[in-house]
């Protein structure tokens, strides 16, 4: 076994805290790498508050994982020592369903296993995550990552990248489409990125007006702030497409009335606490209210691949591990810029 450093939750009422525990040897396929960096998404601490539902403990979160591979296995085709790789919100799936057989891990209907708070295909043996110096996980859920990239700042691909880039790809937003974005945070940000960059009309809907010029700078061409009456109702019937992806309980219904006829409201963000839809805020112009879970394997690759090409990445404010539960603070209250990011060398 590998010993392992890492920060966990011991249970939802404490703060993380150094914790050690054993990784699984590097076996025939899979990868060993030194963690470098690790992003830090809202849902880590939906999940150390236990918001969804009852976790694992100890939990160590993070799953927006960089690094360079430090062993391989025997059968390891894809990747050496020394190579830059990621992992993000999956280590492993069934493989066998016909979601796995099309790249969609993300929805294995056998139940895959996520990267922490969650449990290796076993179904026994608990997984844990990116805050920590290193990891082990077979090669086929591993990632390859540019050098041409800043690296701290493509952690947060692994997860609000795909998970923003997934839907836009899907629903084929781009050229001639008016986009909303709810939300400007880890995901907000890189939606807005990823909609600018297919060509489509980006507008962020935002509940904090001195986020307006970010939003700007980010590529954003338009930005109504939510609490503002006026503004709200001047955006109304106005968008093909919204992608939320707000942490927190709001009117989904209100939102539905921006949208044109015809138009689709994508679900990202995952509030703990559900929202009731009224039948007619979708009857009226036929729209359509839907979700969207990260992304596969596939498809990461390919959204990672598209960054380097297009140098997309994202903006970040890197911290030591000792500030995690102050970082926690500030994103809960909506300030986050646009994205934390640990120095995994502070371990
Ligand atoms: P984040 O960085 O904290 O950003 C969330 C943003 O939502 C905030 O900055 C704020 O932006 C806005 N917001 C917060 N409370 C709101 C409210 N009550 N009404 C309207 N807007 C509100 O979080 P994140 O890491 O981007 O994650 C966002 C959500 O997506 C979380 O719930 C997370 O668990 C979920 N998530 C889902 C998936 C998936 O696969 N579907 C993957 C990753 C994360 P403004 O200040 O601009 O209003
Ligand atoms: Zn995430
Ligand atoms: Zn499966």
């Amino acid at each position: 076994m590998i010993t392992t450093k890492g920060y966990a939750a011991q249970s939802p009422e404490t703060d993380l805290a150094p914790w050690s525990f054993e990784r699984r040897d590097v076996g025939e396929h899979d990868v060993q790498f030194d963690i470098m960096y690790c992003g830090v998404c809202h849902s880590d601490l939906h999940q150390i508050k236990n918001d969804w539902f009852p976790g694992i403990f100890p939990m160590v979160p993070g799953h927006e994982i960089v690094g360079k591979v430090a062993a391989v296995g025997a059968h390891v085709k894809k990747y050496k020592v020394g190579d830059l790789v990621g992992v993000g919100c999956l280590v492993d799936s069934c493989r066998t369903c016909e979601n796995c057989q099309e790249g969609l891990e993300q929805y294995c209907l056998n139940g895959n296993s996520q990267t922490y708070n969650g449990l290796e295909q076993d179904k026994k043996t608990p997984t844990y995550g990116g805050y920590s110096n290193t990891i082990v996980v077979h090669e086929d859920f591993v990632l390859s990552i540019s050098d041409k990239l800043h690296l701290a700042a493509v952690a947060p691909l692994l997860c609000a990248g795909i998970t923003t880039y997934s839907p836009l790809k899907y629903w084929k937003v781009g050229k001639g489409h008016k986009l909303a974005v709810v939300g400007l945070g880890g995901l907000g940000h890189m939606a807005v990125k990823f909609g600018v960059a297919f060509g489509a009309e980006v507008t962020v809907l935002s509940t904090s007006p001195e986020k307006e010029q970010d939003a700007k700078k980010l590529g954003a061409h338009k930005f109504v702030v939510t609490k503002d009456e006026q503004q709200f109702k001047a955006a109304m019937g106005s968008f093909d497409f919204i992608l939320d992806t707000a942490s927190a309980k709001h009117n989904i219904n209100d939102y539905l009335g921006l949208l044109r006829t015809n138009g689709v409201m994508i679900c990202v963000g995952a509030p703990s606490e559900p929202s009731p839809i009224s039948a007619f805020a979708i009857i009226g112009g036929r729209k359509s209210l839907a979700g969207s879970g990260i992304g596969g394997l596939p498809e990461t690759q390919e959204m990672l691949d598209y960054c380097a090409e297009h140098n997309i990445v994202s903006d970040i404010e890197m911290i030591d591990i000792k500030d995690i539960t102050g970082a926690y603070e500030r994103m809960l209250k909506g300030d986050v810029k646009y994205r934390f990011v640990i120095d995994m060398a502070t371990l």
